[in-house]
């Protein structure tokens, strides 16, 4: 939910009709009892406080988690408050313990002409429409302060629109309190084993497909991949595979995002294996060291070698929160973890046009990594809306796929013609029969069992 929330957030102005309609949609189709409070639903209300009490846990644990949470849930109840009808909202204010007083009709007819010269916007037809309420002085510092409110007899008349700016602010103060709070009684609670495992990936988890089955196992060529890293890979993976192609190296962080997704794409382990050793011996690799160091390692990541574990490749949100990438490394998601002017020259280098660039950059300042890379999607495919919500680099791919072939599944023979920056590692399609097998493993299962096979730069 938190999700879409910040996906419409950025796509649309907060108060206006459209944004409301979508998130209404959206809601909807989540299933998400957004108008508990109104029907009295006191199953879906229940859900609803648990869901946000476990999130307040796992989003405690960072300034950027708690930042980030904060945003959509004020957000949220921005939304969810103004979808209230009067009654309705006089009771929630009751219940949170701001019970501004609704100025009557009475009393409003009377102060009319005050309301309307003191009430920035406010005509009198307006003044008549909207509800007004009387606000102690101490909430209302900020609309005061702006000369923005009619003062009278130590109370500050406040028409409905203003009203919410206060309780999203009380909100706001509470919350940010709370989560404080929190994470300072958080290694109490990590102490439990029913909710440390929870606790330590529900800020990174990942529930869409996991993209270790792809039924284009086995249907690309190691020759398409340079043309297919400027069409269809996401930034993280093109800079991936360009650093490897430069430096014929990558380390064990880089090897473990851009293998894992190449093995989602589709490449067979008889060509991983073939791309990577081309690759490597090309550098300060030779042939035996690869065999040796390396080879071993990719067929563990194939689920060949050790636990046997068909590990699957990594979530945006796993990028964006583990692991960051220090000096020397390439993995890692550029949108969180390039500086703004690295970032900038990257997307100069991808040809993303000087308003797109800007664009993107703001989305990074208000830390939407995932959303900047929808705008980059959209960029680079000349597409006016992505139609999807980005949460996998394999997503992106398959879908920037599906978009350039219309609809079509992979095309075995793309033309590699063009991009193609190392003509010498060419070679025929590999259908082999090590294809991954059937697995329900998440993208976390067992990875630190992986990892520790992958310590050699
Ligand atoms: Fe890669 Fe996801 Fe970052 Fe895009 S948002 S660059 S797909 S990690």
């Amino acid at each position: 939910v938190l999700k879409v929330v910040e996906n419409l957030g950025v796509s649309y102005v907060r108060s206006s009709d459209m944004y409301k309609t979508k998130l209404q949609s959206e809601l909807r189709k989540l299933k998400f009892p957004y108008r508990a409070l109104a029907e009295d639903d006191y199953e879906a209300r229940r859900k609803d406080h648990i869901s946000h009490f476990i999130l307040r846990l796992a989003y405690c644990q960072s300034e950027d988690l708690r930042r980030w949470f904060l945003q959509q849930e004020m957000d949220l109840l921005r939304y969810r408050f103004n979808e209230l009808t009067a009654s309705l909202r006089q009771k929630f204010l009751e219940h949170v313990n701001l019970s501004f007083e609704a100025v009557s009709e009475d009393l409003k007819n009377e102060l009319a002409n005050e309301l309307c010269s003191s009430t920035p916007g406010f005509s009198m037809i307006k003044v008549r429409e909207q509800m007004f309420y009387k606000v102690g002085l101490a909430d209302a510092v900020d609309l005061f302060r702006a000369r923005r409110v009619f003062i009278k007899d130590g109370f500050a008349y406040v028409p409905l629109k203003d009203i919410d700016a206060i309780v999203l602010n009380n909100y706001r103060t509470k919350l940010s309190k709370a989560l404080a709070l929190t994470a300072r009684s958080l290694p109490s609670i990590q102490s439990d084993e029913r909710l440390q495992p929870l606790l330590n990936h529900l800020s990174h988890s990942y529930v869409g497909p996991d993209y270790s089955v792809q039924k284009n196992t086995g249907k690309i060529s190691l020759e398409q991949i340079d043309a297919l890293s400027v069409k269809s890979f996401p930034l993280c993976m093109r800079q991936l595979h360009k650093a490897l192609r430069d430096n014929h190296h990558l380390r064990h962080g880089g090897r473990m995002q851009y293998g894992l997704f190449l093995k989602g794409i589709g490449l067979t382990l008889e060509q991983a294996l073939e791309f990577w050793k081309k690759e490597f011996i090309r550098g300060k690799v030779d042939a035996d060291k690869f065999d040796k160091g390396y080879a071993y390692s990719i067929r563990h990541n194939y689920g060949k070698e050790g636990k046997r574990t068909d590990y699957t490749p990594y979530s945006c949100m796993k990028i964006i929160m583990s692991n960051p990438p220090s000096q020397g490394d390439y993995h890692g998601c550029p949108f969180r973890h390039s500086d703004p002017d690295l970032l900038k020259q990257k997307l100069q280098a991808c040809k993303v046009p000087p308003s797109g660039i800007t664009q993107i950059l703001e989305l990074v300042k208000g830390m939407h990594y995932q959303l900047a890379c929808q705008k980059y999607f959209e960029l680079t495919h000349d597409v006016d809306d992505i139609g999807f919500s980005l949460n996998h680099p394999n997503q992106y791919f398959t879908e920037s796929q599906r978009l350039l072939n219309g609809g079509r599944e992979l095309k075995k023979e793309l033309s590699s013609s063009g991009n193609s920056q190392q003509k010498s590692n060419s070679q025929e399609s590999m259908n082999s029969n090590s294809t991954p097998t059937s697995s329900n493993t998440t993208a976390d299962v067992g990875l630190e069992g992986l990892e520790a096979y992958f310590t050699e730069d």
